[in-house]
């Protein structure tokens, strides 16, 4: 029997430049230490007290069917808090709470997009945005930036979205690292309005900030009606195994996203609503404890980047990357990666993993502790060097 073409053509085809991760994990797996410093994953887990948290929910009865758009109080938590955070008044009926930030992307595009039109994405991008938009039937167009610009999409780029339906933007950016300038956000926020646009901007990392301020697009003036944000305990409260997320937008999509909910995910479990509300309302000095790790180790980054002069770094000013410009090395992202790997047994991710924009970078993630993070960031640059000269 035939699978649909939608499903079996979600990825795109072609090699999806996860070699270097494929290799390391087998080399892994065959014995060999392997430095990863490939996957935007914490090296700390949930915190103990989310957790009690959650068992404490889940004893006293929290596990049957919660409500499809959300619990109430996780709902109105969210609600306040993005109120907070943007000035624009915001109630529970702007929320649905979903089973993370890519169940909110995946809404989205559902929501906004229909059989064949075209969707936006800046690239270089996080994985799955080309195959979450194919999945709804769109058809993915990148908006291509230049790390000259701090891969920033710029207003001519911009100007490629016309036609589209919608556009999705991440800010801080993975895999750059780099949050969107205000600036930027305005030429983003004209472009949607000259195209009569969707905004999906994805803020998952807004926790995350090293360096200026993050601007949730929401709170632009007239942009609340065509704004969708996506937002996740995953990075902020290092929940990613909780599956927790939101998306927040005009009270009639939501709606509509509610009804796709009760047809595909049904929900998130109460007990781990539950956890989150306690996340976001009783420990709120959650977030920059987790977020601090990724500041110390950027920190050691721009140390070690400072006493060199062949690897140039992306300016980062927020979440758990590195971008790093390999090209006085003569090498490709692809063939630094791999003889990185094959030489100091070091796993980096190429840039043209995340498409074509980043050819010629590597995405260093800072997710492993410092003393080994500055081990192998020195060992890095010594190669480089070496390659260099
Ligand atoms: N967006 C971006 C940019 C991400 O990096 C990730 C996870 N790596 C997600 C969305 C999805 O996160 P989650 O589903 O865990 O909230």
């Amino acid at each position: 029997m035939k699978p649909s073409h939608r499903i079996s053509t979600l990825t795109g085809g072609g090699s999806d430049g996860w070699d270097v991760f494929y290799r390391a994990r087998a080399m892994i797996a065959a014995g060999t230490p392997v430095t990863e410093l490939t996957i935007g994953e914490h090296d700390i887990r949930t915190h103990p007290t989310i957790l009690d948290a959650m068992h404490r929910s889940a004893l006293s009865g929290h596990t049957g069917y919660a409500m499809v758009p959300g619990t109430q109080h996780l709902r109105d938590t969210v609600a306040a808090r993005i109120a907070q955070r943007t000035g624009v008044p915001t109630t529970a009926a702007n929320i649905m709470i979903t089973p993370g930030g890519q169940s909110a992307l995946f809404a989205a595009h559902h929501a906004t997009c229909d059989d064949g039109d075209i969707a936006c994405y800046i690239d270089p991008y996080y994985a799955t945005y080309p195959g979450t938009i194919r999945a709804v039937g769109a058809v993915p167009k990148a908006i291509v930036t230049t790390p000259d610009t701090a891969f920033q999409p710029t207003e001519k780029a911009l100007e490629n979205c016309a036609g589209a339906r919608s556009l999705l933007i991440n800010t801080p950016n993975n895999p750059t690292g780099v949050v969107y300038s205000g600036q930027t956000l305005k030429h983003i926020a004209q472009a949607t309005r000259d195209h009569d646009l969707w905004l999906i901007s994805d803020e998952v990392y807004d926790t995350q900030i090293w360096e200026g301020t993050h601007l949730s697009p929401r709170a632009l003036p007239g942009m609340a009606d065509r704004v969708l944000v996506v937002g996740s305990m995953s990075k902020s409260h290092a929940m990613t195994g909780s599956r927790v997320g939101w998306v927040c937008g005009p009270a009639p999509i939501i709606e509509h996203m509610i009804t796709l909910a009760t047809h595909t995910t049904y929900g998130v479990p109460g007990y781990i609503q539950d956890a989150a509300v306690f996340a976001l309302t009783a420990r709120p000095e959650l977030e920059a404890e987790v977020a601090a790790p990724f500041k110390r180790r950027r920190a050691i980054a721009m140390d070690l980047l400072g006493q060199q002069t062949i690897i140039k770094a992306i300016p980062n000013g927020g979440a758990m990357y590195l971008m790093l410009d390999i090209r006085a090395t003569g090498l490709s992202g692809e063939t630094f990666a791999n003889a990185l790997l094959e030489t100091h047994h070091i796993a980096t991710m190429p840039g043209e993993s995340f498409g074509t924009a980043a050819a010629g970078h590597i995405r260093v993630a800072m997710t492993i502790d410092d003393t080994a993070f500055k081990a192998a960031l020195r060992r890095l640059l010594t190669f480089a060097q070496t390659l260099a000269s």
